[in-house]
């Protein structure tokens, strides 16, 4: 079981306030996303749940354990970054299982999960090439392999697609969902794009200058907004 739980959690950068209390009860399985402008404090909340940036406030619990003394590698999520972050001198392969060598899975259980994976995100052509060989779009997947591979408890995803042209984009859509119902891990996916929240989302989490503006399934969102800038946001095409 791996619930989310934030209790009244406040980030200052030196001493600017940059998220300004947020409760949030995220269920176990469920894909929550995080939507908002640039700025409003999407990837510092994802960065504070990972682990990444201390809370200058408040609790973060995930499952049943208070988290915000446990070291990033400790928490059992696994992270997909919006440039990737592959490591440029190992073969896609390595990139992907390379946290299952650290985590001490045996190599008969890795080779298995990195059949799996690589045919799911067709990967398998790819395996021995480096990521300057690749495109961003197979690169996106590798990092996409890398982090499902390790079959944490939560998925945390920044932008992940946010350097892809639009086509791939949708395309990736569709894959991440797919992912998301054969896996069901909790999800929590940061985005500043209004029709990849709609289409993800089963709870739409909508920013606004460090505070929830509205929480809600995309329908709830779409058709009752609760105040203008919920209404623009939503409503604009991004
Ligand atoms: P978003 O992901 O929604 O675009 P961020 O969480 O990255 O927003 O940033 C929220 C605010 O916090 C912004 O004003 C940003 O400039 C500021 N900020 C983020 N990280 C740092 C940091 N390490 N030091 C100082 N300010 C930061
Ligand atoms: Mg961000």
């Amino acid at each position: 079981m791996a619930a989310i739980k934030l209790n009244n959690i406040i980030k200052n950068f030196d001493k600017t306030e940059v998220v300004k209390g947020i409760d949030l009860d995220i269920k176990d399985g469920e894909f929550v996303v995080l939507v908002g402008p640039s700025g409003c404090g999407k990837s510092t909340i994802l960065r504070m749940i990972a682990g990444l940036e201390q809370a200058t406030a408040g609790e973060i619990v995930i499952g049943e354990r208070v988290v915000n003394d446990i070291e990033p590698q400790n928490r059992n999520i696994a992270m997909v970054f919006q440039n990737y972050a592959l490591y440029p001198h190992k073969s896609v392969k390595e990139n992907i299982v390379f946290a299952l060598r650290r985590l001490k899975v045996d190599q008969d259980e890795i080779e298995r999960r990195l059949k799996e994976i690589s045919e799911m995100l067709q990967l398998d052509a790819l395996l021995d090439r480096k990521p300057a060989d690749l495109s961003g779009g197979q690169r996106q997947r590798v990092a996409m392999g890398r982090a499902i591979i390790r079959e944490a408890d939560v998925f945390l995803f920044d932008e992940p697609l946010s350097n892809l042209d639009s086509k791939l984009r949708s395309h990736m859509r569709t894959e991440i969902g797919k992912i998301h119902n054969k896996f069901g891990r909790t999800s929590v996916y940061v985005t500043h794009d209004q029709v990849e929240a709609m289409t993800l989302a089963d709870k739409v989490v909508v920013l606004h200058g460090g505070h929830i503006a509205q929480v809600g399934t995309p329908m709830e969102i779409y058709l009752n907004p609760v105040n203008i800038f919920v209404a623009q946001f939503i409503g604009s095409p991004s």
